[in-house]
């Protein structure tokens, strides 16, 4: 891809009311931009890394055997007040009218959705357990939308549900599910605290975050110094002098619902022994904005993005100072998803924009260079001159 067309290019400048690195850098950068508070357009680098990120996490709800699926987004008030959740999210959910005065709200969430499905399609505990998901948008009238893309209105997010005939299924699935979810975490590349939590409008249950430590982070965790196990402040009780303080921030949530929502909506099943049974249930949150945001304020440097491997835009960024479009060639001819910066700038200008965007692999090609190309590492400060030849085999 030529940087001459890409759209759009770095700014100068970041938003002056940036306060978090994620706001400040992604924007500057040309990953994001901001419609309104709390509604972002994802540009043409940023949907490359959300994409990323959501493949990541494709495959492995896959690997554990969830399905995936697309649920609407508009939903009738009827579902709502199956589970008193019209009232009782009321300060979270959009609500709006249509021309014949019916009642609807744009989704925050799909357990009602889910269930409604279970109810018509799943008979028996022969067809259970189930997994779906889906990655879609999210609606909610957040009170303060903050934090870059931290914290939208407006947002993306993964949901998976599962459905089980016992409370001894459904933990042995939220078991697999925390395991995905620290796959997952891993091949982003960052670290997280696994941490017990409250459910809020979802249930009265404990839940446990997945939680990112960064200094932005609007919660604050209790991490167990020898498990490394962490307790949201949230329902902490106890003597905190045990405990290592930490800023972090959720990336993302797994809830054991339980009947309470089968009960509600009765979404039953036959038992082995023919009597009808409420379906156990969980969900499993991860928004995927969320984590472009997280994963950059924990991920870049005074110059800017130094993004994972995994979930980068590009596998290297080609700064052309001279007769680059040979190399351009040979590494798009062999699979390499490389950013060539063919601009008619300085070389002070396209390597500032190397940085500030943080593609993990700089190359450059230029008088200097000869028949070689430099390679150097976003994370590092060591360059090389390689081959392209070795340049395809670091790639690959
Ligand atoms: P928070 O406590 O931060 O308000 P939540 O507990 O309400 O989040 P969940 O309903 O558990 O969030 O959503 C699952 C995941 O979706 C979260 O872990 C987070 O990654 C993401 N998420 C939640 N709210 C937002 C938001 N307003 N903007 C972007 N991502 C969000
Ligand atoms: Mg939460």
């Amino acid at each position: 891809m030529r940087y001459s067309q890409m759209f759009p290019k770095t700014l100068r400048e970041a938003p002056k009311e940036a306060q978090t690195a994620n706001h400040r850098l992604l924007v500057r950068a040309g990953f994001i931009d901001q419609l309104m508070a709390g509604s972002w357009t994802l540009l043409p680098l940023g949907w490359r890394v959300v994409s990323k990120i959501t493949q990541i996490i494709r495959e492995e709800m896959n690997r554990i055997g969830a399905q995936e699926m697309l649920m609407p987004l508009l939903h009738p008030k009827e579902i709502w007040n199956q589970t008193g959740r019209w009232d009782e999210a009321d300060e979270v959910m959009y609500k709006l009218k249509d021309s014949r005065g019916k009642e609807f709200a744009l989704s925050f969430t799909h357990e009602e959705i889910v269930m409604d499905l279970v109810r018509k399609f799943v008979r028996s505990y022969k067809d259970l357990p189930l997994n779906v998901y889906h990655f879609s948008t999210k609606f909610r009238n957040e009170l303060r939308p903050q934090g870059g893309i931290l914290r939208g209105r407006e947002f993306l997010m993964k949901d998976a549900y599962s459905l089980h005939t016992s409370e001894e299924d459904l933990m042995e699935w939220y078991e697999k599910y925390k395991q995905a979810y620290l796959k997952i975490y891993e091949r982003f590349g960052v670290k997280v605290y696994y941490t017990e939590a409250a459910g809020g409008v979802f249930t009265d249950k404990h839940t446990h975050e997945f939680q990112l430590e960064a200094e932005s982070g609007e919660d604050t965790i209790y991490v167990n110094p020898g498990t490394k196990e962490a307790i949201n402040k949230e329902v902490f009780a106890g003597e905190a002098k045990d405990y290592e303080v930490k800023r972090a921030i959720e990336v993302g949530n797994i809830f054991p619902l339980g009947k309470k929502y089968s009960e509600k909506m009765g979404a039953l099943f036959i038992n082995k022994d023919g009597n009808k049974k409420p379906i156990w249930f969980g969900s499993y949150g991860i928004g995927t904005t969320r984590n472009m945001g997280a994963i950059v304020e924990v991920c870049h440097d005074e110059k800017g993005i130094v993004w994972p491997r995994s979930v980068a835009p590009f596998q290297a960024y080609l700064v052309d100072l001279k007769d680059g479009e040979k190399v351009h060639q040979k590494l798009v001819g062999v699979g390499v998803d490389v950013l060539w910066d063919d601009r008619d700038v300085s070389a002070g200008q396209k390597f500032a924009d190397a940085d500030l965007i943080g593609i993990p692999v700089r190359l450059v090609v230029s008088e200097k260079t000869g028949d070689k190309i430099e390679w150097k590492e976003r994370s590092g400060t060591k360059t090389e001159l390689v081959s392209v030849e070795e340049v395809i085999k670091r790639l690959m």
